[in-house]
């Protein structure tokens, strides 16, 4: 049972490039978007610094043109992530704003406030966006606010929900909860088909933002909501849309008037404003204007844009979205006609190309648009956020449930195989308990390694992080030690492992120093399992021979140390047991490690008779 929190608890969609907040109210017994001071739904996740004063949301965005290197964005696409990162790398060179290395690789920003360098990281600029929809909604509410929701793109990794989470601790808010995107849209989306759902429905999701791309396939059954799977891009939503199109402006304007206008951080923050702006013209128009007045010094640009040109620019990225769609019915291994809502969240949801290309693959089913695609995700927080208040009456009972992207497992001992505990795509929270055994007699300590990854080797997999459990029994190998994997409903990893004779124990909680891996990279490694499913059944296959082959030499050891055995074994036999045993352990040596696994599992079978025949004479 869910803690629940006391007060008004809003849900805050915290965007890329626009935040929107929720709260649900008691008195009307039904979710209230709340408006800004300007009177919009959604504001410009955007931060501004000037000479004088630090400026939020559609203030920051509308001064951005004459301050573009003070003017930050964007930082939902820092967040959680190092500098280092290709992802970082690349956005670095299409931000106005200065992105410098800081401590441990952490990106920092660097602008300019009241004539001096001021260092940020993305989670204070986020921070400074969730305390201006803190203020939104107490000024709505008239009452402090204290505790929110907050969403997150389905495949954030740890450390960047972590870093989420901590944004909202700057910020002076309690997180609750973090919850992703698409579900939070499902569960807007569910409550308005709850009326008649009967029994099972298949929703598709397909959020398409400024910044991120996320598709979800869940089942609404009554008042559970599971994510069933999801797939998506960190990196690919409007602004790339605009990106292209900037590109694009940049190209002709040069043609034009041959000046190169991307080294003028104003001239361009101007021009991709008006993309954005034609963009969205052009989702209910088949062409539009760019008219920008002094572009670069006393030179205008006057140009136009037609619907087929901007999905000609586009098109890359639109076939790109749909390969993902592909890809997410795939690894759920649901056919697609078995869905019975196509959802559209994000912005960019309304292109209406991008509709074209997602009704063509669903064979022409409708797609439902009767939510709307800025406001959803804020919606299904506050709901959530409300099922976690103290004391509010009559509130849809929900239970959500996600799913792992990847399985977890472990390696313990020295053969380096992946000991999935949690299989990808298993619901969360969870708590599950696998035991294993140790591999040396009087070990005295275990080190637990965690991976993430679908390959049978563990170092193709991701290494998460690793301890070390000590103060082992002095006992022979085999003895058993619980390793426990759990995810809270945040998404946190936790792995334990305990001894239970000693009641030793250990644990890591997976965080940012070894980050989890992104969803282009999780991508990467399901289809890289796929291709070298043979391959790994091979190293499986003899991975678990040469483990069968080590604990035959151990147990013949140990039977030719009892006495009844020395006393009814021949000299010949024992000569002959003792041969067999140095074969075999010559087979493991390193140096050894390319013989065919027929070979060794030949040697097995002549050992494991041999230790068939000792055992009979134990007794
Ligand atoms: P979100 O992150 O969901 O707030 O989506 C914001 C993105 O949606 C921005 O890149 C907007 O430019 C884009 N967007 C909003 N409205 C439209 C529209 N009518 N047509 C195309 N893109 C839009």
């Amino acid at each position: 049972m869910a803690r629940k929190h006391e007060g008004h608890v809003v849900g805050i969609d915290l965007g890329t490039t626009y935040s929107c907040v929720a709260v649900w109210l008691e008195e009307k017994n039904r979710v209230e978007i709340i408006h800004n001071d300007e009177g919009n739904k959604i504001t410009p996740s955007f931060v501004a610094f000037t000479d004088a004063q630090r400026l939020v949301g559609g203030a920051a965005k509308d001064q951005a043109a004459i301050n573009p290197q003070n003017t930050v964005f964007d930082a939902k696409r820092l967040i959680g992530r190092k500098f280092s990162d290709p992802v970082v790398q690349k956005d670095i060179l299409l931000w106005p704003f200065k992105v410098i290395a800081g401590v441990n690789d952490k990106p920092t920003i660097s602008v300019k406030y009241k004539g001096q360098e001021k260092l940020l990281c993305a989670e204070e600029i986020s921070s400074i966006v969730l305390t201006n929809m803190k203020e939104v909604a107490e000024a709505y509410l008239e009452s402090p606010v204290k505790n929110a929701v907050v969403t997150v793109p389905a495949y954030f990794n740890d450390s960047q929900r972590k870093a989420t989470m901590d944004a909202g601790a700057i910020a002076g808010l309690n997180v609750v909860r973090i919850i992703n995107e698409p579900t939070a849209a499902a569960i807007a989306y569910g409550l308005d088909k709850r009326s008649n759902c009967d029994g099972e429905r298949n929703i598709f999701v397909f959020d398409l933002g400024g910044g991120t791309f996320d598709v979800s396939l869940l089942t609404i059954k009554g008042d559970v909501f599971e994510v069933k799977a999801t797939s998506g891009n960190t990196h690919l939503g409007g602004e790339d849309f605009d990106n292209r199109m900037l590109n694009y402006f940049v190209k002709e304007f040069n043609r034009k008037n041959k000046v190169d206008i991307t080294r003028n951080p104003r001239a361009l923050r101007r021009l991709r404003t008006s993309c954005e702006k034609a963009k969205r013209t052009l989702s209910f128009k088949l062409v539009t204007a760019i008219e920008i007045d002094y572009l670069y010094e006393d030179i205008d640009f006057s140009t136009s844009l037609t619907r087929v040109k901007f999905e000609e620019i586009n098109m890359g990225l639109f076939n790109e979205c749909m390969k993902i769609v592909e890809s997410c019915f795939v690894d759920s291994k649901m056919d697609k006609g078995g869905v019975h809502d196509i959802v559209l969240v994000g912005g960019s949801s309304r292109i209406p190309k991008v509709q074209e290309l997602l009704r063509n693959f669903f064979n022409g089913k409708e797609l439902c648009k009767s939510i709307n695609p800025d406001e959803a995700v804020a919606y299904g927080a506050a709901v959530q956020a409300a099922v976690l208040s103290e004391g509010i009456k009559d509130v849809p009972n929900l239970v959500l449930r996600d799913v792992t992207p990847l399985s977890l497992g472990i390696s313990v001992h020295d053969d380096r195989i992946m000991n999935v505990v949690v299989p990808r795509n298993t619901s969360v929270p969870f708590k599950m308990t696998n035991q294993y055994l140790t591999s040396k007699d009087n070990q005295y300590s275990a080190l637990i390694e965690v991976y993430e990854g679908e390959r049978a080797k563990v170092s193709d997999n991701n290494m998460l992080g690793f301890f070390r459990l000590s103060g082992l029994p002095s006992v022979p190998r085999g003895h058993p030690l619980d390793v426990c994997f759990a995810i809270d409903e945040n998404g946190i990893l936790t792995v334990s492992a305990e001894e239970r004779s000693t009641g030793s124990k250990n644990e890591i909680t997976i965080t940012n120093d070894k980050e989890r891996l992104s969803r282009v990279e999780i991508e990467k490694l399901i289809q890289e399992a796929k291709e070298y499913h043979a391959e790994d059944e091979k190293f499986l296959r003899k991975a678990k021979v040469m483990n069968a082959l080590d604990d035959c030499i151990y147990k013949l050891r140990n039977a030719l140390k009892n006495k009844n055995v020395k006393l009814k074994l021949s000299f010949q036999k024992n000569k002959k047991i003792n041969h067999a045993i140095t074969v075999a352990k010559d087979l493991l040596h390193e140096k050894n490690q390319g013989n065919e696994v027929d070979v060794l599992e030949d040697h097995l079978k002549e050992l494991e008779s041999m230790l068939d025949h000792l055992v009979i004479k134990t007794v």
